[in-house]
Parts: structure tokens; C-alpha cells; sequence
């Protein structure tokens, strides 16, 4: 898709163009940036955007900046509004829309920087992959997830990606769509940047948080609707091993939302397809995000009519 007229950067609504940072940055030099990816989905029936649990991705925005010791924690609330406000400014309507809210040091100096803090929100259409509905395969990298002791992957820093970037850029090279990384146990931690679960005998299964996996708000989305859809959940430690023997598996996050797993290593996942508990997760999912569902109206904030809404409550 074309890119989008505005970003926000340095305070204000800019031409996509100008949000640039400078060469000399702490977040360019060596990563020190704190991020969320967010989306807004469309409802043409009701001619509104809804952010997906909004609110829980600030606070996990100012968690990341306090863990970071930034000098100055950007308030998840401003952030929002700034962020409804760059989708006004663009005009998004019709078509999903993916966000990204960065803090980061934006001045120069060496990796111990904590200030200044600069925020920067890009948004940009971005319809539903083919990848999310009709599902994905994957491979058991040889990249090992990043301890939690070493750099936490709970703390959503840029720098951190470099870690999957390596899992990704092998799975493509070995002619998968992505990957899962196991951690320094040999236990599953989780996919570059998604959350894994799989089913066993009609329970669901997703490695716990101590996993060094991130705390992810899909994750906790999912294993509250399976509670609701009344199917056993646990959160436990997966062995490598165990992922064969699924009878079905998927991928959860923002981007991903709930992406069936087809196959790990060349081997098939139950069926091969889209199992039966992943299909009726994915729908009430997808349901719930646009809004077709009443379900939950707690985790959508609306960006156009009801703007004031939330404040209103
Ligand atoms: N793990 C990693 C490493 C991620 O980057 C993401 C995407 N934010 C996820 C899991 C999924 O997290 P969430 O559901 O909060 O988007």
C-alpha cells in the first residue's frame, strides 16, 4: 500500500517524509527505542476505527520506558490521543490500519543515553495477510531466544529484534514463512514476534511467561477468550519434542492476530490445516477486534464517533 500522508515525530503531525531521526541518536547508533504495535480495525457498518486494547499497550509502553530508565516516561495517554489523532490527520477509513508508537533517545551520545526522549507514531493501511487466515509454516530455529537475564525480551526495545530478525531471515532463507526459538532451557519461548500455542486432547497449551518470551497482550487475549469459549488452558514449559505431536498449533499477536501453523520443520501439524478450536478462535478474534462482535467492548477504543467515549465512560 502507498505510504500515508502524516506521521507524528518532535511533537507534532508531520509529511511522512520528514519523520526522520538523526544519525547520531542513541535509538539509531545502538537501538535505544521502546516500542508498541498496535492496530485499528475498520467497521463498515458502524463507519468507526477501534484500537485494539489500547490501553493495555500503554501501559506496557511506560513499563518499557521505566525498565529503560528513560529520563522522561512518556504517559501512555498522551499517546493515544496523539495517535487518534495522526489517524484522523490521514483519514484512514476502509482498510485495517497498523500502528507503531516509539520512544527512543533522540539524542547523541553512547548506549548509556537516557534522554532525551522523543516520541514518533506511524500508521499505515494494512490489510489482512493471507498468512494469518490460511496459515503459516514454521521452522524450530537454530537461533536461541535471547535470555531474560541477558536482554529481556518483556521489555519491548527495539535492539531486542536483532535476535528474531536472525530466526526470520534463516526461515525465508530454508523457505519457511517464520520461526520458533527456543530458549536457553531448549524449552519454547515463542515465535520472532509472536506467541505460540498448540493443542493436545482438546486442551490448549502456550509456554508460561517465564519463557523469555514477551508478555503479549494477543496471549492474554486469546487464553481469556478460550476460558469464555470453555476449553482448558495451560501455561507451562513445551519441550521441542511435544510441538510435533500437536494435533493443531497457531501464532498469536498484533500483527499476526491468530495465524494457524501448518507444519514445523517440514512436518505436518495435525490435519496440515486449520484446525477445528484454531478456526473458531480466529473468528471470534477477527469478530471481537472489528467490533462485529458486542463482545468485550472494553478492549475497543473507537477513533472516529466515539472519540470522546472513553472519557465519557
Ligand atoms: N512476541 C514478540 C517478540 C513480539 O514482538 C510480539 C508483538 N508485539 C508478540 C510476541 C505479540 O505481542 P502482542 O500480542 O502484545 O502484540
Amino acid at each position: 500500500m502507498a505510504n500515508p500522508k502524516y506521521a507524528f515525530i518532535r511533537g507534532e503531525i508531520v509529511p511522512y517524509d520528514d519523520a526522520t531521526v538523526h544519525v547520531a541518536s542513541g535509538a539509531f547508533k545502538f537501538g535505544t527505542a521502546v516500542f508498541e504495535g498496535l492496530r485499528g480495525y475498520w467497521n463498515e457498518d458502524q463507519q468507526d476505527m477501534y484500537l485494539f486494547r489500547m490501553d493495555e499497550h500503554m501501559q506496557r509502553l511506560e513499563q518499557s520506558q521505566m525498565f529503560m530508565r528513560y529520563e522522561e516516561i512518556i504517559a501512555g495517554g498522551y499517546v493515544a490521543e496523539k495517535t487518534k489523532e495522526l489517524i484522523h490527520a490521514n483519514g484512514f477509513r476502509g482498510n485495517n490500519v497498523h500502528i507503531m508508537t516509539t520512544t527512543y533517545v533522540s539524542g547523541a551520545g553512547g548506549p548509556g543515553m537516557c534522554g532525551p526522549i522523543d516520541l514518533t507514531i506511524t500508521a499505515m493501511e494494512r490489510p489482512r495477510s493471507a498468512n494469518v487466515l490460511e496459515g503459516v509454516t514454521a521452522q524450530v530455529s537454530s537461533w536461541m531466544r535471547i535470555p531474560d537475564n541477558a536482554m529481556p525480551m518483556r521489555v519491548k526495545c527495539n535492539a531486542n529484534y536483532h535476535n528474531g530478525r536472525l530466526a526470520t531471515v534463516q526461515a525465508s532463507a530454508d523457505g519457511y514463512v517464520t520461526a520458533i526459538m527456543l530458549n536457553s532451557r531448549g524449552k519454547v519461548s515463542e515465535g520472532p514476534g509472536q506467541c505460540f500455542f498448540m493443542v493436545r486432547n482438546g486442551k490448549v497449551i502456550t509456554p508460561s511467561t517465564s519463557n523469555d518470551l514477551l508478555e503479549s497482550i494477543t496471549r492474554d487475549t486469546v487464553l481469556e477468550l478460550l476460558a469464555e469459549m470453555g476449553i482448558e488452558t495451560v501455561e507451562r514449559d513445551v519441550d521441542r519434542s511435544e510441538i510435533m505431536m500437536a494435533d493443531e498449533a497457531f501464532f498469536c499477536g498484533t500483527a499476526w492476530e491468530v495465524a494457524p501453523i501448518l507444519g514445523i520443520d517440514k512436518v505436518a501439524i495435525g490435519s496440515g490445516s486449520k484446525g477445528p478450536i484454531t478456526s473458531r478462535l480466529q473468528k471470534l478474534y477477527f469478530d471481537i477486534c472489528d467490533g462485529s462482535s458486542g463482545q468485550h467492548t472494553e478492549w475497543r477504543m473507537p477513533v472516529y464517533a466515539g472519540s470522546n467515549a472513553k472519557a465519557a465512560e
